[in-house]
């Protein structure tokens, strides 16, 4: 079963048709953020929201976060009452009165609206991630084990026993949706972004930086700690101590395996070689378990040893795929389960 975690770019009116394409039979609970930037010098609906909270009691400004989710049912043509939700909600804010309430109302916005979208069960995520002076670990996974599957919750916040909103760090949404994929034993952990997956430098800077296919549960929490900001640092420890991989995708470019974050010793395990013959070429197939970037290595090594160009290859997270004129079985099987 796959838990799968939207980031706000997914989560707007232009582009939340695209997590249909992205949800198939496998998967189990949504996590998903406030909506995000919709074009360049746009505004977070979680920063509007925190600028709403300055100027309490003046609320003229919920009427820009209210646009924007009135347009995401719009567009979608989704079936709620979304007035009715906004009207609760600015009333609850204004009574409330205090800064983690305000700032969880768009992922409470978002999980409302997109549970609607998909037809899926709505859950309020202060019912499930429970706080205590910090997090109650082993409650909330009790909460979210309890029910069943097929729902949608909102990410970055939970509630102590009193009710009282509690918020993660900003961009924690990622927390939530490692704390659901590990109460819920998940095969996988899906995050889905508007980038390919990590990248080797900050692509705003560097354009040409490449995807990183696949690293170590250590590595990817470094980089995030030291900056890289595709994933949340604090989301890696609760699928790494499940032995959860996390795939990092681009719901923009479905056509890419991203990045896969895992245990160091699950990763590039061969599972089998196959060829087969197409025209007067060879198709020969390795699948793994999860993608190392030192199977590719291999192959190419070894091809290259051999006088053999590859004539074309594709892979995936878990396979990798060479064409080329001469049957290399053999010579790729070699290559793939030699030690190093
Ligand atoms: N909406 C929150 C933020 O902008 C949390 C998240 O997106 O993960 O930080």
């Amino acid at each position: 079963m796959i838990v799968a975690k939207y980031g706000g770019t997914a989560i707007t009116p232009n582009n939340l048709h695209l997590i249909k394409n992205t949800l198939g039979s496998h998967h189990g609970a949504v996590v998903v953020s406030a909506i995000g930037k919709q074009y360049d010098g746009d505004t977070k609906v979680t920063d509007l929201l925190k600028a709403l909270h300055t100027r309490l009691p003046d609320v003229s400004l919920f009427e820009k976060i209210a646009y924007k989710y009135r347009s995401l049912v719009s567009q979608n043509h989704i079936t709620i009452d979304i007035n009715g939700i906004l009207q609760n909600t600015i009333s609850d804010i204004v009574y409330k009165n205090y800064y983690e309430n305000t700032l969880s109302k768009g992922e409470e916005l978002s999980a409302k609206v997109v549970s609607a979208f998909l037809g899926w069960k709505y859950v309020g995520a202060e019912e499930i991630i429970t706080f205590g002076k910090r997090l109650l670990t082993e409650e909330t996974y009790r909460k979210i084990s309890l029910i069943g599957e097929r729902f949608v919750t909102g990410g970055f916040y939970g509630a102590r026993a009193d009710g009282r909103r509690v918020l993660f760090p900003r961009g924690g949404s990622d927390i939530t949706g490692a704390l659901v994929a590990s109460a819920l034993n998940a095969t996988l952990y899906e995050n889905w972004t508007d980038v390919n997956g990590l990248c080797v430098a900050d692509p705003v800077k560097v354009s040409n930086a490449q995807t990183v296919r696949c690293l170590s549960y250590d590595n990817m929490r470094l980089l995030s700690q030291c900056g890289a900001s595709v994933l949340h640092p604090d989301s890696v420890l609760p699928v790494a101590r499940a032995g959860i991989p996390i795939n990092i995708r681009n719901f923009f470019n479905l056509q890419d395996a991203g990045t896969i974050v895992c245990n160091d010793s699950v990763a590039g395990k061969v599972i089998g070689v196959t060829s087969k013959r197409n025209g007067n070429l060879f198709e020969t197939t390795v699948v793994f378990t999860l993608s190392s970037s030192l199977i590719a290595v291999k192959v190419f090594d070894a091809l290259e040893h051999c006088g053999i160009s590859c004539l074309k290859f594709c892979g995936g997270h878990n396979f990798l795929k060479v064409t080329t004129e001469q049957y290399v079985l053999p010579v790729v099987y070699d290559a793939v389960t030699a030690q190093i």
